[in-house]
């Protein structure tokens, strides 16, 4: 796009406390003209990879730190606009609200405090997601910085849905109970299937199942989070790459005394050592522990069947939170790319009416989403394209003009 055409832009940025991830969107249009990846920040093999329809262009970091990185990438938004004057917003992925951000929020002093103190709550990003905001901050102060929450579209889940049945003053006292994650995602996924599927807007019931590295599935009623399967942390829930989801809480004693680990041992093992890799002792991936079980690999063939009845257990434990339930929407790199996933899923669901058409199925639909349920099905079957990105620009500008 030529920069003589572009009036208005917003640029999305996810910063980890290796990495940084952006993307630039001009004129309201839902694929950005440019994305950014820093990789091993705080490192002396810092890189920067800059993608735009000229293809992709790597850049060393001297320092190597995150104000570094986010220099470099004001740099080359400068040069992809002309100047920073169509730049409207930048909005920022922020990985936990608590319970104080049920929406996305203009960040000003008491907010970025407030930020700060949910790090408690999410000690690896919260900080790592607040360096972004003030970095962005010192270098275009002129700019609105937006924080838009993972957390924000479950705090509609009812008190039953959150609270664990654990003594009431842990939520009291340390605001024990489940927040859940994924919730931009969701909130655009839930949004599009609505669309596809032609429902009413204050009249639906779906299953989102966000099924990428990370796993999480919501039940959606009339495009509210009523229930999801991450909790106080992102480990609880679904079987995902490398996190455990769900196990016995007995767990953790037991393996400190037969073991002699530590209980940060363990729960690093939960997060890192578990799920497809856990189970496969091969990989994280989906597709390579997918293609090693087609092989015969009976450790991959386990993991899959793991993986797909935990994730249709979880489907149907979520009916619960829903009135009725009118589509079930697959979404993430699993969801949209796996056909062999959604196959084996619902395959277990057949309980609650879900089908899957096998030619729909067979169409990945990486460019468009659609039904793979058959035409006169009780409960439709989706596959749609999540944008969390397009959906933190696209509720930055909403605040704007608000
Ligand atoms: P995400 O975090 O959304 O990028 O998703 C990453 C996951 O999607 C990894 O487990 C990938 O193996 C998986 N994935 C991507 N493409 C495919 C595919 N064609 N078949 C199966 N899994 C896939």
């Amino acid at each position: 796009m030529s920069v003589a055409n572009i009036a208005e832009a917003v640029l999305v940025l996810n910063s980890g406390s290796s990495s940084l991830k952006t993307a630039l969107f001009v004129n309201r249009e839902d694929q950005p003209i440019a994305t950014c990846l820093a990789e091993r920040l705080g490192t002396a093999e810092a890189v920067l990879h800059w993608s735009n329809e000229a293809g992709k262009t790597t850049y060393e970091l001297t320092d190597g730190s995150m104000a570094e990185a986010l220099a470099k990438v004001v740099e080359l938004v400068e040069a992809a606009l002309g100047s920073l004057a169509p730049l409207v917003a930048v909005g920022h992925r922020v990985v936990h609200g608590g319970e104080s951000f049920g929406k996305a929020t203009l960040v000003d002093e008491e907010v970025a405090a407030e930020i700060a103190r949910l790090s408690a709550l999410a000690p690896l990003h919260n900080p790592a997601n607040l360096a972004g905001i003030h970095a962005m901050r010192d270098r275009c102060p002129a700019v609105p910085q937006i924080a838009v929450f993972d957390t924000a579209f479950h705090q509609t889940l009812p008190e039953h849905a959150y609270l664990y049945p654990v003594p009431k003053t842990l939520y009291q006292a340390h605001k024990v109970r489940r927040y859940g994650f994924h919730g931009t995602s969701h909130q655009f996924v839930s949004r599009e299937a609505v669309k596809v599927a032609s429902l009413p807007a204050d009249d639906h019931g779906l299953i989102v199942a966000h099924l990428g590295n990370g796993c999480s599935a919501t039940a959606v009623v009339n495009g509210e989070s009523r229930d999801t399967t991450m909790g106080l942390t992102p480990l609880e829930g679904l079987m995902m790459g490398t996190r455990s989801g769900d196990v016995d809480p007995g767990l953790l004693s037991f393996l400190a005394d037969q073991t002699g680990k530590t209980l940060d041992e363990i729960t690093s093992m939960l997060n890192k050592e578990s799920g497809l890799l856990g189970l496969s002792g091969l990989s994280n991936d989906m597709r390579t522990v997918s293609e090693a079980a087609e092989q015969g690999n009976q450790n991959a063939q386990i993991a899959l069947d793991v993986f797909c009845y935990r994730l249709a257990r979880q489907i149907m434990a979520l009916t619960a939170a829903l009135p009725k339930l009118d589509a079930l929407v697959f979404t993430g790199g699993i969801g949209e790319n796996s056909r062999l996933v959604r196959k084996r899923v619902t395959e277990h669901l057949r309980v609650l009416k879900i089908e899957i058409a096998d030619e729909r199925n067979a169409d990945n639909g990486k460019s468009s989403n659609h039904v793979i349920s058959p035409e006169d099905a009780a409960v439709k079957v989706m596959v749609v394209n999540t944008n969390e990105e397009w959906e933190i620009a696209n509720q930055s500008l909403a605040l704007l003009e608000k």
